[in-house]
């Protein structure tokens, strides 16, 4: 980006500073934290943040952009409105791809208002979608051009409500960046058919694929009109009635098999149950719901302590796109979709900002920098669908389905628009602030301009380095006020330095909290240790038994063929129990900045399939492994690849 530009995006971003991002509590809300804002996070161009924001900004949205044209989206919404006879393209809920991109060039607006193709394409859609809207308000190209009969018809199968989401969350952001008030316009005639049709006296349904209650709630926060958060509610209260019948796959898939407050276990569908988890908290905090609350932390503590992987992935059944059994984690069927890392995100940082617990910002952390970072080549036009740990020596991939490779587009493109709105959004989850300060969950080069005055410069090279810089450069009022700085969950050493001088400052709840009557130029330092962690599962995931995963600081790595002497059987390779892992640069991989270095051992392969009695596996010579951080896997050549390292045996 040239400097020009540059002054330019920072100007406009400034303008936009009172923009809100994901998630807008209202001030009635029941929650602990309030979003700093995403017009008031900057993030610099030397972090990695700042590349990922700016490859989604200049390459994933474009290409979603060109996809939708070339895939047929765009076409199906003309021929709703009657402009072409063309046939209908794609799966019956591809609007909601269209939706989806909409949105992040909405929250992309934000910092990039002179950008003239991201504001023709949001105003020419944006008058398309008008173009094809119904007379009462109704919008779906699939249901106008092929089923008309089916309108409503089918609420297990029709992802009407789905799609109606999507639109409404495109048109939230379009509304907090002010990218487009005919988006929310439009928008809003389809929600409130949505209040006349199901609202308090109307049709009792809900849908197979949650979304519609998180986009009410949305939609309630930007124009405070209640009936939308009412409707929101209902969904939730009308779920667990058996409404959307048996289906293919039993109503656990669509999580209608118990009502919401007395669901013990994540089920099914793994996008739809954390969607479905996300509207609970929002209806929770704007209705004062706490057994929503209460429900969605248990189901917290029932996915993450039993059935995510170690990259914070979710999912591990590929013929449903669902939640195994308790501790059924097994890293080469890994399913893990990438819309479930967003969504498991996006549900995190509702649970942080409900509560406040640590927690909650460490699993934002986890997926972001493992499963949701994996699913985006380096080149930003390249994706994953599905996430695996492991891809075996000699894998048979059938194009799309488990693919072992990043592919420009999928026939179910719902994951590409998917990581273009959460990467455009992204400055939005940092931080929080109130009048007592500002608090930072997700570290990077940033800049944070909280309310009063108060801003702070955020350098570092995290998550390569623990080292994170902060400068008080403004400093408010002169009243003391708190600095609140996370201290994530795997690390166990730190220190924390003011103006030079270290102090002892204990995280409380994991964050550390610095109360000063600060002065403009302070510098604050948290130094985390991020020494080479060697991570075990838990003994009943059996897939994982014998082996540890190589972690550093938030990210988790792999071994890759690519890195393996030729000839070497990725499977058969070995980690020698007594030696260092350390951490590394190679000059051969300038684009990795820290690689892990490691001895390991190869097996010897031979004897047959099964042997009785216990089978004494025989180490060979010693070979050097380095790891990459598995974010980065296949961008240099399609080949095996494992998160889980089988442990030599000892003795
Ligand atoms: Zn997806």
């Amino acid at each position: 980006m040239t400097q020009q530009k540059l002054s330019e995006t920072v100007q406009a971003a400034a303008g936009l500073q009172e923009a809100a991002g994901p998630v807008a509590p209202t001030p009635a809300a029941l929650s602990a934290l309030r979003p700093l804002g995403l017009g008031r996070v900057r993030l610099g161009e030397e972090g990695l943040l700042g590349q990922w924001r700016r490859r989604n900004a200049e390459d994933t949205l474009p290409h979603c952009v060109d996809n939708l044209h070339g895939s047929g989206n765009i076409g199906n919404l003309r021929t709703a409105a009657g402009e072409s006879e063309g046939e209908f393209a794609g799966m019956w809920f591809a609007d909601s791809d269209v939706h989806k991109t909409l949105e992040a060039a909405a929250w992309q607006l934000a910092a990039s208002p002179e950008d003239a193709g991201l504001r023709s394409f949001v105003d020419d859609t944006t008058a398309l979608l008008a173009r094809a809207q119904q007379a009462d308000g109704y919008l779906n190209s699939y249901f106008t051009v092929v089923a008309p009969q089916d309108r409503w018809a089918k609420p297990d199968w029709s992802h009407e409500l789905y799609c109606a989401g999507h639109l409404i969350q495109a048109a939230v952001a379009a509304g907090r960046t002010g990218a487009s008030d005919a988006l929310v316009t439009l928008a809003r005639r389809f929600a409130d058919l949505l209040v006349e049709r199901f609202g308090p006296d109307g049709v009792e349904e809900v849908c197979g694929h949650p979304e519609i209650e998180t986009a009410l709630a949305e939609l309630y926060r930007l124009t405070g009109h209640r009936p939308y958060l009412d409707l929101a509610r209902r969904f939730l209260d009308l779920r667990g009635r058996g409404l959307l019948g048996h289906g293919r796959f039993g109503p656990r898939y669509y999580q209608d098999h118990q009502p919401v407050r007395e669901v013990r276990e994540v089920t099914g569908h793994a996008v739809r149950q954390l969607y479905l988890l996300a509207g609970m908290v929002d209806v929770a905090v704007e209705t004062g719901d706490l057994s929503l609350l209460n429900a969605a932390e248990r189901l917290w503590e029932d996915a993450v302590n039993r059935r995510t992987y170690v990259t914070g992935a979710h999912g591990s059944r590929h013929r449903d796109e669902a939640y195994g059994d308790p501790y059924e984690l097994p890293p080469d069927r890994a399913y893990g979709e990438t819309c479930a890392a967003i969504a498991s995100f996006q549900w995190n940082w509702r649970l942080l900002l409900a509560t406040g617990r640590a927690r909650y910002a460490d699993e934002m952390e986890r997926v972001l920098y493992n499963a949701f970072a994996a699913a985006v080549s380096s080149d930003g036009r390249h994706f994953f669908y599905s996430n695996p740990l492991q891809v075996r020596t000699g894998h048979a991939s059938a194009g799309e389905e488990a693919a072992a490779r990043r592919l420009p587009w999928y026939s179910c493109a719902c994951c590409p628009p998917n990581i273009a709105r959460l990467m455009a959004s992204l400055p939005g989850y940092l931080a929080t602030a109130d009048d007592d300060g500002l608090w930072i969950h997700l570290y990077g080069d940033a800049s944070f301009d909280a309310p009063g005055g108060r801003r702070v410069e955020m350098r570092t090279a995290y998550p390569w380095q623990g080292r994170i810089e902060l400068e008080i450069a403004e400093a408010g009022t002169g009243q003391p006020w708190t600095l609140a700085l996370r201290v994530p969950g795997w690390c166990d050493a730190y220190a924390v330095s003011i103006g030079g001088e270290p102090v002892r400052a204990a995280a409380r709840d994991g964050y550390v909290r610095l109360t000063r009557a600060w002065t403009p130029g302070t510098t604050v330092v948290l130094d985390l240790g991020m020494p080479v962690r060697q991570v075990t599962a838990h003994p009943r995931v059996d897939a994982a038994r014998g082996c540890v995963a190589l972690a550093r600081g938030p990210l988790v790595y792999c071994l890759e063929q690519a890195d393996l002497p030729h000839g070497t059987v990725l499977e058969d390779v070995r980690l020698d129990p007594g030696a260092p892992v350390t951490p590394d640069h190679r000059e051969d991989l300038p684009e990795i900045p820290v690689v892990l270095t490691a001895t390991g051992l190869v097996a010897d392969a031979g004897g047959s399939l099964y042997t009785a009695g216990a089978r004494r596996e025989r180490t060979g010579t010693p070979l050097m492994l380095t790891a990459v951080p598995y974010f980065l896997w296949g961008n240099r050549s399609e080949g095996p690849m494992r998160v889980w390292i089988p442990v030599a045996a000892t003795g």
